[in-house]
């Protein structure tokens, strides 16, 4: 996407706009939010407009952000010396990974980045932090924290934050942006002031990738409704690599109904493995969703073609009756959640394989 036809910050997310912007102009900007919606809505993108409004050296406070000045710029250059990103990153490959996670960040905002490993962030990181916050601020005025993704955060490292959200240094303003909210310790996440950003239209998701990406209807339809309501899923959804992860799907999916147990471990080492498990996995998260979609589709009596097409070609993969359709729905959904918070995957993976296969009456 050309940067002029970047979503605006707050992009069909009505109410967080007039939240924050309401807090903001009065200079009520509560010290710690947790902006909380699915992968791709923005939550990043209205983290750094809050870190903007905070750190910009305009005087009239009705015009912060001003996005001109050296605060503004510098905290979307990601170096603004009191504006501390934090964010999940794979930890062999940190430094490289972290390049590449803000080089995508500063590219679109709005981007779901995946790293080839599985990412996490460490206590050490948490503390580091909470030293730095405790440091007088570089540039005399506030300091700024983003922790997103904050559900990955271990309990132990949830509780050192807590303390410090509590009692907060003086001048330190916290962000933390979450997709699973459910996974954070009910104290912090009454420590913050929710945000909430919400899934947007399919509809509308397609109407611009058809408009913006040149995506034919089907297809632009398909991705809308797989994006789960996120603009960055979807462009992810809709990148160059989606027909090869298609195939690969499929083919894995056909030997997964037809090995036995111990060959299905291997087989799921055999796909997953060369690309990475971050990657691998994110591949079958994605494969969990087209065949859940589908699946309910069917239940519902329709189905898009093309997706329909690539079901059929899969052993045992039609659905006898509309009870057994929803149980495999089930299943897969089941299946995802494990998958996101397992960290035993392959064995959440074949778990889910066979429980089809039971359902399906496959030996
Ligand atoms: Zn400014």
């Amino acid at each position: 996407m050309t940067e002029s036809a970047q979503p605006p910050v707050f992009w069909r997310q009505p109410a967080a706009e007039r939240t924050l912007k309401q807090a903001a102009a009065v200079s009520r900007l509560s010290r710690a939010y947790l902006l909380v919606g699915p992968d791709g809505v923005g939550k990043w993108a209205a983290a750094q407009w809050l870190a903007q409004t905070l750190l910009c050296r305009q005087d009239n406070v009705r015009q912060r952000p001003c996005g001109t000045c050296e605060g503004c710029r510098r905290v979307a250059t990601g170096t603004h010396p009191d504006w501390h990103a934090l964010f999940p990153v794979p930890s062999s490959t940190a430094e490289e990974d972290a390049a590449a996670f803000l080089a995508a960040k500063r590219d679109d905002p709005f981007a779901v980045v995946r790293f080839k490993k599985r990412p996490y962030l460490g206590m050490e990181r948490i503390r580091d932090l909470i030293t730095e916050l405790n440091k007088t601020s570089v540039e005399g005025g506030r300091k700024v924290a983003l922790i997103a993704s904050a559900e990955q955060m271990a309990g132990e490292s949830q509780t050192i934050l807590l303390k410090t959200i509590e009692e907060p240094p003086p001048d330190a303003h916290f962000i933390l942006t979450s997709a699973d909210p459910g996974r954070l310790l009910p104290t912090v996440v009454s420590r913050c002031q929710m945000v909430r950003f919400h899934p947007v239209d399919p509809a509308y998701i397609a109407e611009r990738l058809i408009a913006e990406r040149g995506l034919d209807t089907d297809r632009a339809h398909l991705v809308a409704e797989l994006s789960g309501g996120g603009w960055g899923n979807a462009l992810r959804q809709a990148g160059d690599d989606a027909e090869t992860w298609r195939h690969l799907m499929l083919e894995f999916w056909k030997g997964a109904f037809a090995v036995g147990t111990g060959e299905l471990l291997t087989q799921i080492d055999g796909t997953f493995r060369p690309r990475g498990r971050g990657v691998g996995f994110d591949l079958l998260l994605q494969a969990f969703d087209v065949w859940g979609l589908c699946l309910r589709r069917d239940c519902e009596r329709s189905v898009a073609g093309d997706v329909r097409a690539d079901r059929q070609r899969l052993p045992g993969a039609s659905v006898p009756d509309l009870e057994t359709g929803w149980t495999c729905w089930r299943i897969l959904q089941n299946g995802r959640s494990t998958l996101y918070v397992n960290v035993a995957e392959r064995h959440a993976i074949a778990g889910t394989f066979l429980a089809l296969r039971e359902q399906l009456r496959i030996p």
